[in-house]
């Protein structure tokens, strides 16, 4: 059995409005916990003072909720409270967890639940950005998609076909009819290349590399770009990358940029690398980020920059642990 809830508000005292508004807010409470009546054990309402002229629970029985039990009852006045305001709580035999809803005013009664949530963490290689992400899409429940892993995706598709990264011409042809794709298998994003899935084959440092030099041409990033907006549009998520606040969503509701200095960076990736068994050693790792970011932040199109409004992090003499819950400290204040 749950209890599941939902609020709607209404913009006067005025009959038609309230069963107008209460209807669709039952309606839409029902179906999206796949509930008939049979599963409604009963259904309460409570209003706030101000609306005098119908009861909420009538609503119900207009539309056809006949064998549930209904309840209407009056909140107290509190002078903060949202004004013109009707609750309902539908208590059915369900094993779904509950998706409560909040409808037109109420939705600020449930910032957390009604608005979609958009994080966008950038930042150089090293920076912590996406093990701090998948810890943040964890804690809210959300989606994490690492855009890195499109551009590897790329460089692989180049390496495969034999074309240099370098080359605009050829890798837009290459580009044009390679099917570059997310997945997810239980929660975890899985790259896919033509089908293929590529999400540990495009973890090797000579891909790092050219996916730095794929990135930097315009019609890669738009197509790539594209894909990452229309899964952030449909998903509340977080995006990691170098331009996700900056240019793939600009208007994300919550930007951060991660910093350390190239040497702790390259001591955190040597570690990363020698965990799957990838020879390099720590000269060669740290070549490698420089180079990495000196073409990322100088690149024409959508370099490496801090977005105007992101919060920045220099994560240098912090523990991973310690920089996830700054940051989801700071959403949980605003949400
Ligand atoms: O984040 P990751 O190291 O996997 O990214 C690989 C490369 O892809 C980066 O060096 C960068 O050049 C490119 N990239 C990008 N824009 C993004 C994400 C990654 O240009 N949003």
């Amino acid at each position: 059995m749950k209890a599941i809830r939902g609020a709607t508000t209404v913009s006067s005292d005025n009959a038609a409005e309230i069963q107008c508004n209460v209807k669709e807010l039952l309606v839409k409470t029902i179906k999206a916990n796949g509930l008939c009546e049979d599963n409604i054990i009963c259904i309460m309402f409570s209003n706030t003072s101000d609306i005098h002229s119908y009861y909420p629970a009538k609503a119900a029985r207009e539309a056809g909720f006949v064998n549930c039990a209904l309840y209407s009852s009056l909140e107290p006045e509190i002078t903060s409270a949202l004004k013109l305001c009707i609750r309902i709580m539908i208590i059915a035999e369900t094993d779904n967890k509950p998706q409560h809803i909040y409808l037109r005013g109420a939705e600020s009664l449930r910032r957390d639940i009604t608005s979609k949530l958009t994080i966008a963490i950038d930042g150089p290689a090293g920076s912590g950005k996406s093990t701090i992400s998948k810890i943040i899409a964890k804690k809210f429940d959300i989606l994490y998609l690492d855009t890195g892993a499109m551009y590897r995706a790329c460089a692989l598709a180049c390496v495969r076909a034999g074309i240099d990264c370098r080359d605009g011409k050829s890798v837009k042809e290459l580009i044009n009819h390679a099917q570059i794709n997310v997945n997810y298998k239980d929660g975890a994003q899985v790259t896919l290349l033509n089908g293929e899935d590529v999400s540990e084959k495009i973890r090797y440092p000579e891909i790092s590399m050219l996916a730095s030099t794929v990135s930097a041409h315009e019609h890669v990033r738009a197509g790539m770009v594209e894909l990452q907006r229309q899964i952030a549009s449909d998903n509340s998520c977080v995006l990691d990358g170098r331009d996700i606040g900056t240019n793939v969503l600009p208007n994300a509701g919550f930007k951060y940029f991660l910093t350390a200095s190239a040497e702790v960076r390259a001591k955190r990736r040597l570690l990363e690398n020698t965990q799957k068994g990838i020879n390099q050693t720590y000269n060669e790792v740290l070549n490698d980020i420089k180079t990495r970011d000196e073409q990322d932040r100088t690149r024409k199109i959508a370099p490496l920059v801090k977005a105007v409004d992101a919060i920045e992090i220099d994560t240098s003499e912090m523990s991973i642990d310690e920089v996830a819950e700054l940051i989801i400290k700071s959403i949980q204040e605003k949400i």
